[in-house]
């Protein structure tokens, strides 16, 4: 079968190398990357560490508003859809790459396939959230992480087929997990002690766009008096200087501000940490499978069941709250969540039984 897979951004790439090596070991994949995110911290190193595919097109569209954003992809993937005919499309969680996707496939008359579908913040103000219910309602094929997911969707009488497969982002994380484990280096080079130190991370809109919310978002870093590493995601950077922040982020003793960082070396830093602090959907979880506690910066998740399970909290923008939760201890058990590493092959039969192509 020939599968039109499309791209754009720093989880998809992830997600899209769970799955794409095992996609062409039987099948013709054309991959297609948006260019959402399109510089080296936020996509190349990607490729490489996590051995993808390079992309077989590349649209080069970045910049502008989501919807400025979506439409020139929309018009850039739906004659490329209709020129390749693929067998299926296949588009991964919930960003602009994917609706843009989806529109393309739908009105292409293409089967759709939705690599983590169901996820729900039950906030539409957030983008996510609108894209991925929309990405849903046009979906043939709709992959699960988790059950809670299936079921958010048969709530919503969705059209297409529902299965739960894991989380292919779970598989990465298995995999990569040892090695993480066993690598310091990330650390003693900026000077942190393993368990001592936390890893933040926030660049979603309702968190940075909002200079109010900024400002909170440094008062909360001020606050954590522990060290805090906080890779500087490139939107994040760019609100911060337009609100005139930055300074007084860099006057924050023991914060140590990086780049972007590979997944390789995030990934040692997270699994060293004393505490993760997030606004990121994939981290919430990666800190869970690798037993470090969660504070998320939101009021809501899509990951609900780390915050069942006892390990994420919930504290938005709240200082107090996230300093106690950061304190607190972790529970002593930790059940699997999101599948056992090998949701990857799962989808891949999947698409397969929906093409009837083996
Ligand atoms: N990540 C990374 N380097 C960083 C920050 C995050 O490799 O400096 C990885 C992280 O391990 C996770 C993914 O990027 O797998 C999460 O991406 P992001 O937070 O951009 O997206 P979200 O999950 O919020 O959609």
């Amino acid at each position: 079968m020939k599968i039109l897979t499309v791209v754009g951004n720093r989880p998809q790439f992830i997600k899209a190398a769970a799955v794409s090596g095992l996609l062409r070991e039987r099948h013709e994949e054309v991959l297609v990357h948006t260019g959402q995110h399109h510089d080296e911290e936020l996509s190349r190193i990607f490729f490489t560490e996590l051995g993808l595919a390079r992309p077989d097109r590349e649209l080069g569209i970045a910049g502008g508003s989501n919807v400025e954003q979506t439409a020139r992809m929309l018009s850039a993937l739906a004659p490329l859809a209709e020129e390749l005919a693929p067998d299926a499309a296949l588009v991964y969680g919930d960003t602009n790459s994917t609706l843009a996707g989806a529109l393309a496939a739908a009105l292409s008359e293409i089967a759709l396939v939705h690599v983590e579908a169901g996820m729900r913040s039950f906030d539409r103000g957030m983008p996510e959230e609108r894209n991925r219910v929309l990405t849903d309602h046009a979906s043939t094929l709709l992959l699960c992480a988790s059950e809670t997911a299936a079921e958010n969707l048969r709530g919503e009488s969705v059209w297409g087929r529902v299965s739960v497969v894991g989380d292919v982002m779970v598989d990465v994380a298995l995999r990569g997990a040892e090695a993480a484990r066993a690598n310091v280096e990330p650390l003693r080079a900026r000077g942190l002690r393993e368990r001592e130190y936390v890893l933040l991370t926030a660049h979603r809109a309702g968190n940075v766009d909002d200079p109010g919310r900024l400002r909170a978002l440094v008062e909360l870093i001020a606050a954590l008096q522990a060290p805090v590493v906080f890779p500087l995601h490139p939107r994040t950077r760019e609100r911060l200087a337009q609100s005139g922040l930055r300074e007084q982020l860099d006057a924050i003793p023991q914060l140590v501000v990086t780049e972007p960082l590979g997944y390789v070396e995030f990934s040692s830093l997270l699994h060293h940490a004393r505490a993760v602090a997030t606004d990121s959907g994939g981290v919430q979880k990666e800190a869970y499978l690798a037993g470090v506690r969660c504070v998320t910066l939101r009021a809501t998740t899509e990951w609900v069941e780390t915050v069942t399970a006892g390990w994420n909290t919930l504290v938005d923008l709240d200082a107090e709250r996230a300093r106690a939760a950061i304190d607190r201890e972790p529970p002593a058990s930790r059940p699997r969540l999101y599948g056992d590493g090998r949701a990857a092959e799962r989808c891949v039969a999947e698409i397969e039984a929906l093409t009837g192509v083996e």
